[in-house]
Parts: C-alpha cells; structure tokens; sequence
C-alpha cells in the first residue's frame, strides 16, 4: 500500500495516519469484517481485498476480478465504510477498483490544481484525490452479461468427443449423454446433479452437454454462479428483472456450473425460484459443484431437496489408467500443433502416477513438458519432467489428507481415543487435542468449517473456527507448540 505522506490523512488533518497504522489498521478492519461476517462469507468475499492507498479521507481498495468489485459495491460498500471508520475516523468514504487497473481519473476542472505526473505512485495517488463516483458496471460489462443470458460462450474444446471414459466417471458422462440427446416429452433426471472434487471432469462435462444440445437446436443457458448471481443482482439494479427470469424461463436447458458460490438471502430464493419454474415446466436443468446437495450450507433446505430431487451422480477421483487415457489424449491433441513435441511412454507413465490430484494438473504437467521442450529444444527425459512436474507432485499432497487421519493421529500422540476427539468432553486433556485436530484440518484439507465441525460429533463452524483461532495464537506464543504442530502436520504430509 501507498500512503503519500504529503496528501493523506496525516498531513492534512494533523492526525497520525501514516502507512504503517494504516496498514495496522487496515489488518484490524478484515479481521472484524471476518468476525461479523463469518469464515465463509468473509472467504468468498473479502479474503482477496486489499488496501491500495487512502487519500484525502477516501480509502481506495482493490480486488482482482470485476465481479466481486461488483458485488462488494452493490452489498457490502456501507458495512466495509462503517468498519473502517469504527478504526480510522477520518475514513469519509471507499472505492474499490480492480487490481491491474488504474483508478479512474477525472477531467480536471479549469481552475483546479494542476495535474501530478501521469506515471509513477504519484500519478495514481493524484488521481485518486478527486475519486470518481462508484459507477454503474461499464458498457463491456453489460454486454458480457448479456452475452450469458443469451447463451454464454461454451469452451469448444470440452466435447463429449475429447472425454475420456473411465470407472470413476461413467455413470456420470451416461446420464449426461442421455440428457444432452433426450428429445422426448419433458425432461429426464430433472435436476441433473454432479458433484465431484476440483479438476474431475465438471465443467469438461457441462460444457459437453451444452454442445450437444446446441447442436440437437434446443437453447441451452450455460451460467456459472457467480455469473448467476451478477445477472441477477445487476437485472435488480437495472430494474430487469421480470426480463431476466423471463429469459431464463424461455429456454430447453439450464446449465449451472458451481452452484457452491450462491450466496446471499435474495439471490439464493430467486435461485430457488428460478429452479422450481423450469422444473415444472419441464425444463431440464443440469448443475454442478464440489458437494452433494445436502452439503450446500448457503442454499436453503427446500433448495438443496429439490436439487437432490432428481438424479445426483459423484464423479470419482482419475484412477491411473483414466490419468494415463487423459494424458495421452492431451499430448496428441498438442502434437497437432507442434509435431515435434516427442514424450517416451516411460516419462508419460511417470506422470501418470505422479500426479494423482486432478485432470486440471495433468494439463499443467503437459504444458510444462511442451514449454520445456520447446524452450531448450531438447528431448523430455525423466529427469527433465521431474524437475518440470515436481510442484504439481507437491501441491497436490495437502488435498489428500483426510480429516479421520488427523484425528487418530493426534488422538495418539496425546493418548487419547479418537472417539474422545468427536464426544462432548470438555477436560483439558480432551480439549487441546481435539482443538489442534480441527486446526489440522482446517489448514490441510480443502473442508469448509461447517463440514469439520460435522465430521467433530456434529459442532458449530463457530466451535472450529474458535479452535483454529485458538491454536494459531499459541503457536504464536509458544515455540514447543509450535514445533509440536509443525511435527504433525509432517506427518500427515509424508
Ligand atoms: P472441474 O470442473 O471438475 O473442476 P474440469 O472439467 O475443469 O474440472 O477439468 C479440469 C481439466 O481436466 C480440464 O482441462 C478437463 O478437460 C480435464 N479433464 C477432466 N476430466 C477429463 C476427462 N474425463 N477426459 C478428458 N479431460 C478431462
Ligand atoms: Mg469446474
């Protein structure tokens, strides 16, 4: 963060803002945010948001994506105002802008200051003194959404053509087949379900679906959630949105990608709505996401039955051969453009076993082997990919570890039973264990807090969330803790 001494808070209104209590300060107002608002919405929204600069009393803050500018602005602008002015009273107001791009500058009004420097910190601290009003979504925006609702861009890559078949996912690319070419009266498995890990085949399969259908001429929607709720909130905005649900009711095939991301009390009713209508009217829906329906925790109970209704099929993790099918598949498809790009069976068998977390790395791994190939213009060997693919290997260990080896590995470092983790007893000997065991879990595995506290003997997210909190503050404060942590989760990393 940038903080010109000259123009900031500090100067200007002989208060003691400077950049590193701001910065402090700035640290105090996510962890309140965080604390009002909850692990999980807090992740979902602000964990990317951060401090660019404060100028003048406005404080500019920045995310990475247009859509969650979007969504902090229309939901969240007065609730991050009020806190930050509950740290730094001078805060009168905040502009969030996306990373990457610079703040809006303003024309400057004949008589007004002349301009800083056009380049350099100066130039965007200049032209954040005179901040823009929050502005409605750019033209390219709108016709971005618009694009969705009309049928959004399906990846022509992912076909059913290019999906490799294997134990774990046919049940699941036969329903889709089935619902993709299905002609008849009505819809089949209404709503179709997947669920399934990061990087299994989801979107490759939706994507499939949707250029089936395409091709079969029925009108097929493809949205993901964020776009979804985006549509939906800037329709409310724009006061479109009877126009909006009339566009999604007038179509064959509702294709909804991620449904995890839908958040918030009116998008996830009209979510639901929007779901019921189609399905009564015969409608087929298909959607997608990282858990069964009974696990979306931000969707409502009569959502999640409805959406379990139909026909909920998991995609399982890539066994070898399914990774080595991919994978071959995936370095003939690249040899078509570079024909000399030449991998042994040995080194693709070697990556095949390597890298057991998902497809999406798979096609990390043959990205890396073809920028090797072509950049120092020698042959793979084993050596060569193993040095290219090591940080895939790596980064994928923490999503394998299971939070029912956490638990009986801590259960027997402190001599206790694993079913004394999960019971309601509350003796110190019982308590630490089982608070170091749910902040394992929370920093090794991908599980959101409400699915730790489950598999503790059904507790709160607020239970865990104290837990992790807890532990990270002694870790912090004492270094046998802190030794003894970093020694299990070694362990549970081997
Ligand atoms: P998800 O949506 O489940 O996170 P994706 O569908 O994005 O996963 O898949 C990640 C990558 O792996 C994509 O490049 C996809 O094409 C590839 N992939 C996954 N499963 C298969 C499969 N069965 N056949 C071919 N490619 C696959
Ligand atoms: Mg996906």
């Amino acid at each position: 963060m940038r903080v010109d001494e000259s123009v900031a808070g500090g100067a200007e209104n002989g208060r003691g803002t400077g950049g590193t209590d701001m910065v402090a300060a700035w640290g105090r107002v996510k962890r309140r945010l965080r604390a009002e608002l909850g692990e999980d919405v807090f992740a979902s929204w602000f964990a990317r948001l951060e401090l660019d600069c404060v100028v003048s009393g406005t404080a500019r803050l920045t995310v990475p994506t247009r859509f969650l500018k979007s969504w902090i602005e229309s939901h969240y602008l007065d609730r991050v105002l009020n806190t930050f002015r509950a740290e730094v009273e001078e805060i009168g107001r905040i502009e969030v802008g996306v990373r990457g791009t610079a703040a809006p500058v303003r024309p400057v009004a004949p008589g007004a200051p002349k301009p800083g420097p056009t380049s350099g910190p100066l130039a965007r601290l200049h032209a954040a003194g005179t901040p823009a009003p929050i502005a409605a979504p750019a033209p390219d925006m709108r016709s971005e959404i618009a694009g969705d609702l009309t049928g959004a861009p399906l990846d022509a890559r992912l076909t059913f053509a290019s999906f490799v078949l294997g134990r774990s996912n046919a049940l699941a690319h036969a329903a889709a087949d089935r619902v993709a070419r299905h002609d008849g009266e009505g819809a089949l498995y209404n709503p179709l379900y997947f669920h399934a890990g990061v990087g299994l085949g989801k979107t490759h399969l939706l994507h499939g679906i949707g250029h089936a259908a395409r091709e079969a001429g029925r009108r097929v929607i493809y949205l993901t959630a964020d776009r979804f709720m985006y549509g939906f909130v800037n329709a409310l905005k724009t006061q479109n949105a009877l126009a909006f649900k009339e566009r999604l009711r007038g179509i064959d095939l509702l294709i909804l990608d991620d449904v995890q991301f839908i958040q918030g009390k009116s998008i996830q009713a009209e979510f639901g709505h929007t779901i019921n209508a189609l399905i009564d009217a015969g409608r087929q829906v298909v959607a997608a996401s990282d858990r069964p329906p009974t696990e979306l925790e931000a969707l409502d109970e009569r959502v999640r039955s409805r959406l379990a209704g139909g026909l909920v099929v998991e995609i399982g993790a890539l066994d070898e051969q399914l990774r080595a099918s991919i994978l071959s598949a995936r370095l003939a498809a690249v040899r078509v453009a570079h024909p000399t790009f030449e991998v042994s069976p040995a080194v693709a068998a070697y990556v095949a076993r390597a890298i057991t977390a998902n497809g999406r790395d798979l096609e990390g791994a043959v990205n890396r082997l073809l920028a090797h190939a072509t950049l120092t213009g020698t042959a793979v060997t084993m050596e060569t990919a193993e040095t290219a693919i090591r940080d895939l290997v790596k980064n994928r260990e923490p999503k394998r570890i299971k939070i029912e080896d956490i638990q009986k590995l801590v259960a027997s470092r402190y001599n206790v039973s694993r079913s004394d983790i999960l019971s309601e007893r509350r003796t110190a000997a019982v308590v630490k264990p089982r608070q170091i065991a749910m902040y394992l879990s929370k920093v090794l595995t991908l599980r959101s807090l409400p699915e730790i506290g489950r598999r503790f003997g059904g507790r709160d997210h607020t239970t865990v969330l104290h837990a992790v909190r807890k532990i990270e503050k002694l870790i912090g404060e004492d270094a046998v803790l802190g030794d003894e942590v970093e020694l299990l989760k070694r362990m549970l990393q081997d």
